[in-house]
């Protein structure tokens, strides 16, 4: 009779300490040592360094898929 507020499997609380990295839409892990940069002053964390420089060439153009891609994600791939 636990689990009877939704359909999730997994009991790990997300959102917590998960973020997406920006640059892949990956979900990292907030608590890791991750490679992590401020922009606008909100922390971006990534997955890897490759992807951290990759947002800080071009930090509005993924941050703007980030925003806007929710709802239509399918459309952009
Ligand atoms: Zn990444």
């Amino acid at each position: 009779m636990e689990n009877q507020t939704g359909p999730r499997k997994n009991s790990t609380v997300a959102g917590a300490t998960m973020a997406i990295d920006p640059a892949c839409g990956r979900k990292v892990d907030k608590g890791q040592s991750l490679p992590v940069t401020q922009y606008l002053g909100q922390a971006f964390y990534f997955c890897s360094s490759p992807c951290r420089r990759q947002f800080s060439k071009h930090p509005e153009k993924y941050l703007k898929r980030l925003s806007t891609g929710r709802s239509d994600q399918r459309a952009q791939l």
